[in-house]
């Protein structure tokens, strides 16, 4: 899709491709548009280009292990030089996985930024195919000038803390990129989402919103995590057994609850997968659990 200073964002666009080249700002999706995972968004500006999130996805087979998708990298390779900055929204798999496979290709002078929590779980990530690359941190305060990008944050609650979306502002338009999250106002590890700072943002004009949140075509509200260590407390009281929790291993709210609830009930917690055994480490690490 493109976003033009005078024809605006229009997805129905005929317009000379040189034109939009050297106009437009050009949004591509390697992943993750019309599918959950292997989120990778490129933004590119005269011929200059910014990543926001490389993620990977899944897919499962009957009776085998569950496989893992790698975005084609191709057009990003054949332009690394024109690359100036990779931005990552949040710690989740399908958003930061895909790192390890392309990292090692580009230059490593190149500037990586994300939150708190994802920063460090990119850290093992990129330790484990020998990557040392310093990655910058960054907050709700952060402003960062990547190439004609001008990038600014805002929290949002979602299912693993430090989760941004992040303000795109380019000289032919405000593009607000809207990553995974939900209003949850009773977040469980987390402050809740920046509304206010959303609607400033809105005031001040946006020309292209890309928003995505699971389910948000469903009417109605979806309701607050805290419910979710309410229904465990409720299944275990009468469970006598081994009590079994799953959850995708980075959702560190929710590892956090089941160990509450445990803990009230005197159960040890045994932790059993490679994935969630390093996600408990890092947040603990981290203080986040
Ligand atoms: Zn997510």
């Amino acid at each position: 899709m493109f976003l033009t200073k005078n024809l605006r964002f229009n997805p129905e666009i005929k317009k000379n491709k040189t034109d939009l080249q050297t106009e437009g700002v050009r949004i591509a999706s390697l992943g993750g548009f019309g599918s959950v995972t292997q989120n990778l968004f490129v933004y590119e500006y005269q011929k200059q280009i910014l990543i926001i999130d490389c993620g990977v996805g899944f897919v499962e087979k009957k009776n085998q292990k569950t496989e893992l998708i790698v975005p084609d990298f191709d057009y990003l390779l054949q332009n690394k030089d024109r690359i100036k900055g990779l931005v990552v929204t949040h710690g989740h798999e399908d958003h930061i996985a895909g790192l390890p496979f392309l990292l090692p290709k580009l230059d490593n002078n190149l500037p990586l930024y994300a939150p708190r929590l994802a920063a460090a779980l990119i850290e093992e990530k990129l330790e484990e195919v020998g990557l040392n690359k310093k990655i910058k941190v960054i907050d709700s305060e952060s402003r960062l000038e990547i190439g004609p990008f001008s990038l600014s944050f805002v929290y949002v609650t979602h299912s693993i803390p430090d989760t941004f979306h992040v303000i795109v502002k380019t000289p032919v338009g405000t593009i607000y990129h809207g990553s995974d999250f939900k209003f949850d106002w009773t977040p469980v590890m987390s402050r809740q989402s920046e509304v206010a700072k959303m609607a400033l943002i809105g005031n001040q004009g946006v020309d292209l919103l890309l928003s995505d949140s699971l389910r948000s075509e469903r009417a109605g509200y979806t309701l607050s995590e805290q419910m979710v260590e309410e229904s465990f407390e409720r299944e275990i009281k009468d469970c006598r057994g081994r009590f079994f929790v799953t959850t995708i291993s980075s959702n560190v709210s929710r590892w956090q609850q089941a160990i509450n609830v445990a803990a009230q009930h005197q159960r040890k917690v045994v932790l059993v997968g490679r994935s969630v055994e390093k996600v408990v480490e890092v947040a603990q690490k981290m203080g986040y659990l």
